[in-house]
């Protein structure tokens, strides 16, 4: 019996909504489906306007164009996080500039924020690491004071809330994922989140490649043409009709995965204890969505040897980022004046365990394979 990493979950409706959208002979993208996501997303988060892209990275890249980020702009972001975060701003000809993450959350440290702005610093790029909350208090006032852009990248972060609001509302721009890895999906899909009523306009113009195609079909212009620069970042019904399905059930599939999630932080409380590891830790203020689980092994060896001894028993269980600022494409920026000591030391430490619903009946195998691995007394 093998356990895979991920096993996308369907809610059974996926193949009965894209009839529909067949049925109604709409296949371009901004039908009725689209816009039931886009109503959906707008009122699970009080986001001002939501706009589905076909990936998190197309919202990236928006986010980039909206926010005007152009040559020698410098964006501030972690280095503990997915190529995209980064890649979307690259690609305008920014910078980004890498800062550590905290030792709790490992998300972007709020203290070392301050000491990363130049002049040339355009905005703050946040992402909430497992879907738990970077600090966005103390994040807006930097970014309030000293005029800077916040986007929030909350791939991993959907129904997932910090001082009871939901995440992906409180920067000026959010993106969400739904890549089949993640807790609600579409295969490839992803949004636009937009908090600042004077940026939606335009970000429908960069969706519709730099048209006023949204504006000419609600009348409010009488001709469609090109006004601004763009690309094609919107889905078609079939993603959007497969996404209502996801969405509709999201409560239900956060619940079930917070079970999975409770029942692997209650097995490995004792072993926490004995100090053999360290389990996920979140502030009381910032609830999740149990995105993943992960455990913090003492080293780089203990971690490789935990993936290899699970794997022996059948168990895909992973690492997670290189750090930015260590591959090759990072370090050609070389901006980051800091070590970044936690990045280094949890990227090396991190493993991922199976999170996926219907994972509860093989659960108490991966939890006793951890056990059979930290029992060795080599490790001691
Ligand atoms: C998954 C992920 C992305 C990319 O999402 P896609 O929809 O695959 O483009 C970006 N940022 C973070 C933090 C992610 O976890």
């Amino acid at each position: 019996m093998k356990i895979p990493f991920n096993k996308p979950y369907m809610t059974g409706r996926e193949l009965h909504y894209i009839a529909e959208a067949h049925a109604r002979g709409q296949l371009a993208g901004d039908g009725e489906f689209t816009k039931r996501c886009h109503r959906w997303l707008e009122e699970s988060t009080g986001c001002t306007k939501a706009l589905l892209t076909h990936s998190c990275t197309a919202a990236l890249e928006m986010a980039a164009i909206l926010g005007n980020i152009g040559e020698g702009d410098e964006v501030i972001m972690p280095s503990y996080t997915f190529v995209s975060t980064a890649n979307a701003f690259v690609l305008r000809g920014a910078t980004p500039v890498f800062v550590d993450i905290r030792e709790d959350t490992l998300n972007i440290d709020e203290n070392l924020i301050e000491a990363a702005i130049t002049p040339r610093t355009r905005a703050i790029v946040v992402v909430h690491y497992a879907g738990v909350a970077c600090e966005m208090d103390t994040i807006m006032d930097i970014a309030r004071h000293r005029d800077l852009l916040v986007i929030e990248d909350a791939a991993q972060a959907i129904m997932c809330t910090y001082k009871g609001r939901p995440l992906g509302s409180i920067g000026d721009i959010a993106t969400l994922s739904f890549h089949e890895t993640k807790n609600v999906i579409a295969g490839e899909g992803g949004a636009l989140l937009i908090n600042r009523p004077e940026l939606v306009e335009r970000a429908e113009i960069i969706r519709e490649k730099g048209t006023n195609r949204s504006q000419f079909f609600r009348g409010q212009v009488d001709k469609y043409t090109w006004v601004d620069i763009g690309s094609s970042f919107l889905p078609s019904e079939m993603v959007a009709a497969f996404l209502w399905a996801q969405l509709e059930d999201a409560g239900s599939i956060t619940e079930k995965r917070l079970k999975i999630w409770e029942t692997y932080h209650q097995a490995f409380a004792g072993w926490e204890k004995a100090g053999d590891l360290r389990r996920p830790q979140a502030p009381t203020h910032c609830q999740h969505g149990a995105h993943m689980y992960y455990l913090l092994l003492k080293n780089l060896e203990d971690r490789t040897n935990l993936i290899h001894h699970l794997d022996e028993s059948g168990i895909n269980a992973v690492f997670h980022y290189v750090p930015l600022h260590s591959s090759p494409m990072g370090r050609r920026f070389d901006r980051t004046q800091t070590k970044l000591e936690i990045t280094e030391s949890y990227s090396e430490r991190l493993v991922r365990l199976p999170l996926w619903v219907g994972l509860e009946a093989h659960q108490e195998g991966v939890i006793n394979e951890v056990g059979a691995f930290l029992k060795k007394p080599s490790l001691y």
